[in-house]
């Protein structure tokens, strides 16, 4: 047995072990199951987490959808240990290791060593992110003024959706961003600003030139000031996220957070190039000609404007989530978009794991002939014709998903048998779990 040689970081010699996982786990395979998505609570902060198992075994999840190389794990606790030394940490995997003795109220951590170790640990969003399943739940699924619904929560979204909100989470992170936030013109429509986070006279004639010109109206008295921004700043740093997949665009407050399933899979990597001359030309703002020609669908749009929701009360008349020249949405794009465009991301199109181009690519366009076909009128055989061929059919109720439901080892009844239509009147009430479960 090795000792441990305790002290300082430079003397952090000794491991036990390189690459002795004793076992390997994968996780968000499409084959897992509901359950597992439901019980999925990460934290931002915990992207790379440590279990310590017991006395000699140590678990650690991979949350972040990429391999990590030449990973050092030491305790938390004063002095440093160095513990381990890992070749590879699998994407989206769990590994355990033995380690000779763990003490019992050690906590880990590990040092970074690569430049997307670093982006990790750089960091500085807490969110804390579920991902409850909304049918499992049943929460109402659709909303009633829109035409916006919940789709089941896969594994593969979650893939796709953490993919995004890791790389959310770096843009907001950077300097870059924070000094575009302060120089944004944050307004509210209705003026209704508490005189401590109102724009004074003042204030305003401190800005500097380029700055003061995005103020279009400043007579209006409607201007949040800087340090209602940075209060805003840091509520949108240390977010819970209640993340769910939707159609038909997305939903926003409190902690909810819905984003449309096709802006997040099928744009996932979309990035272009005048974004970038934007923002290395100083720019925080986005002219209204270009807007178009720059903001394409991507999962920052949405995310921009139904994050912006959770931050600010409900309603459209802030830009903290609306869409204009100056708003959070514009700024976090031109960010957004350069560290995708210059593959500066934590995870890029070469480096995520379980990657399915084929959803990526094709999703959309059986979706899109469903919902004509259907404004048409088109019979049900047609419809259903086209339902087969969707990657993904909205599921607007447990029983339309079917099969087993996840480890709760429900099985869900044959659509149109006596149980089935107990089960939807169950289910009006919002008992329809409870009633699945006297079946078994
Ligand atoms: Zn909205």
């Amino acid at each position: 047995m090795k000792k441990l040689i305790i002290g300082g970081l430079s003397s952090l010699t000794l491991l036990f072990g390189t690459n002795s996982a004793i076992s390997t786990a994968s996780i968000l395979e499409d084959n897992a199951t509901v359950y597992d998505v439901e019980q999925l609570k990460l934290n931002m902060q915990h992207l790379i987490a440590f279990k310590r198992v017991n006395e000699t075994t140590l678990e650690i999840t991979n949350w972040v959808p990429r391999d990590l190389h030449n990973l050092v794990i030491v305790t938390k606790n004063s002095p440093k240990e160095k513990i381990l030394e890992i070749d590879t940490l699998s994407g989206f995997s769990k590994q355990t290791y033995t380690i000779p003795y763990l003490g019992e109220n050690a906590t880990f951590d590990y040092l970074p060593q690569t430049d997307v170790q670093r982006k990790i640990k750089g960091l500085k969003t807490t969110w804390n992110i579920t991902f409850p399943d909304r049918l499992l739940l049943e929460k109402k699924v659709r909303r009633a003024d829109a035409n916006v619904v919940w789709k089941p929560t896969r594994p593969q979204d979650v893939r796709y959706y953490l993919s995004f909100l890791i790389n959310a989470a770096q843009s907001i992170s950077t300097p870059k961003f924070h000094d575009f936030w302060t120089k944004t013109a944050f307004y509210d429509e209705t003026c209704n600003i508490e005189p401590q986070y109102r724009l004074t006279k003042d204030e305003f004639n401190n800005y500097s030139k380029k700055e003061r010109r995005q103020y279009k109206n400043i007579r209006s008295n409607c201007y949040y000031n800087k340090a209602h921004k940075e209060y805003i700043y840091n509520k949108l740093l240390h977010k819970t996220f209640t993340v769910g997949v939707t159609d038909g665009g997305g939903l926003g407050g409190g902690s909810t957070l819905g984003l449309n399933q096709s802006e997040v899979v099928e744009h996932l990597w979309d990035a272009n190039s005048l974004g970038v001359k934007i923002l290395e030309r100083g720019d925080w703002f986005i002219k209204k000609a270009n807007r178009k020609k720059v903001e394409s669908r991507t999962p920052w749009k949405i995310f921009g404007h139904e994050a912006g929701h959770t931050l600010v009360k409900k309603g459209h008349q802030r830009n903290y989530c609306v869409n204009s020249e100056n708003s959070f949405v514009s700024v976090g794009f031109l960010v957004y978009n350069y560290l995708t465009y210059k593959n500066e991301m934590i995870v890029t199109k070469e480096t995520m794991v379980k990657r399915d181009l084929d959803w990526e690519g094709a999703n959309s366009k059986p979706l899109r002939k469903y919902k004509r076909a259907l404004k048409r009128g088109a019979n049900k055989k047609r419809l259903n014709a086209l339902i087969q061929k969707l990657h993904r059919p909205t599921a607007r109720f447990a029983y339309e998903w079917g099969g087993v439901y996840g480890k709760h080892a429900l099985l869900l009844p044959t659509k149109n048998s006596p149980e089935w239509y107990e089960y939807l009147k169950a289910h009006k009430e919002g008992k329809g779990l409870e009633y699945l479960r006297t079946l078994q």
